[in-house]
């Protein structure tokens, strides 16, 4: 019962203090609180992962964390934490969403990366099939 309340508690500061780490107007910070619906992959304390509304790949799903971090361009020291957790996850769910033989990791980012969502996102595409080639390679 004690442990209960304690653990409830925790829950409720650990709300709080997520919402502090929100962006009231970022999408993904509003599929993070359940405010836009989303086709789930996988959740836990501190990361979401999503199917891509627009796949470009048989398997096309982000995987971002739940507090709002604008751009990898923005990363601290700790960030390293979760950020290491979402390149650990990255190959379990991929293998989960059927991309048993390799898949391909991108995060757009700033810019120049032409990210268009302001808030971290890993793209993990694969399929059965090897993808498309990365960039055009110039001739030689
Ligand atoms: P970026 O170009 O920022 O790396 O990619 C953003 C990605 O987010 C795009 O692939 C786009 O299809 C996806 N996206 C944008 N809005 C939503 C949304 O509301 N729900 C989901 N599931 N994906 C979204
Ligand atoms: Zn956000």
């Amino acid at each position: 019962m004690v442990a209960a309340i304690a653990g409830s508690a925790k829950q409720a500061a650990l709300n709080r203090s997520r919402k502090r780490m929100q962006d009231a107007s970022c999408i993904f910070c509003r599929i993070v609180r359940g405010e836009i619906p989303c086709s789930k992959v996988y959740e836990d304390e501190q990361v979401l992962a999503f199917q891509d509304i627009h796949p470009i790949a048989p398997v096309h799903f982000l995987l971002i964390p739940k507090e709002h971090l604008p751009t990898l361009s923005e990363t601290q020291v700790d960030h390293e934490a979760v950020l290491g957790r979402m390149m650990v996850l990255a190959p379990r769910l991929a293998r989960e969403q059927g991309a048993d033989d390799g898949f391909r990791l991108i995060v757009n980012t700033g810019r120049v990366g032409r990210q268009e969502v302001f808030h971290v996102h890993m793209h993990i595409l694969g399929g059965k099939e090897p993808l498309g080639s990365m960039l055009p390679r110039p001739k030689t």
